[in-house]
């Protein structure tokens, strides 16, 4: 557990900022990614351990769920990420990089703008890549990737334990 000096910066496992309509968001981490399956009679998510996951055995899709340190409307925080959100940074990200002009900027570079429509199973993001800022520094991303990784860890062990107590559950009734 590393030290962390700024205590603000510390919230419990599951204050992750979700993304809305006309939120512009700054990326100051690299991506953290979880693999969940989502349960519907529960309404949560759970861990997948990957081979010999009880969950995958029941033939449930496991999807990822991504999270970035960084800024949402100016506030410092970590956001849970749509991956529609991730893929369309991605492929804006290519296009910055094939134009010479810009071709040794990356995402973190940009503001990014969300679109969203639509709720529930049926919401839609859409991205767009705003003004150019000034990046923090290497050292700042490495003390961000540690709060990342700290609190992420934790948020990951609960969604292991909630697999385990549900896996737990099913195997009594049986
Ligand atoms: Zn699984």
């Amino acid at each position: 557990m590393p030290y962390i000096e700024d205590e603000s910066k510390v919230k419990r496992p599951t204050d992750f900022t979700k993304l809305e309509d006309g939120d512009v968001i700054i990326l100051q981490s690299k991506v953290y990614s979880i693999p969940t399956h989502f349960l519907a009679t529960e309404k949560r998510s759970v861990y997948c351990i990957g081979d010999g996951c009880y969950f995958c055995g029941k033939d449930m899709k496991a999807r990822d769920e991504y999270f970035y340190y960084g800024l949402v409307n100016g506030e410092k925080g970590i956001m849970r990420v749509p991956a529609t959100v991730l893929y369309s940074i991605a492929g804006q990200e290519k296009l910055i990089k094939k134009n010479p002009k810009t071709k040794d900027l990356d995402k973190r570079d940009f503001e990014w703008i969300i679109g969203k429509t639509g709720s529930g199973l049926d919401t839609e993001y859409t991205v767009m890549k705003n003004d150019k800022i000034t990046r923090i520094s290497d050292d700042q991303m490495e003390k961000n990737k540690t709060v990342l990784i700290t609190i992420l860890t934790k948020y990951e062990n609960m969604l292991k334990e909630k697999a385990m107590e549900i896996v737990a559950q099913d195997k009594e009734v049986e």
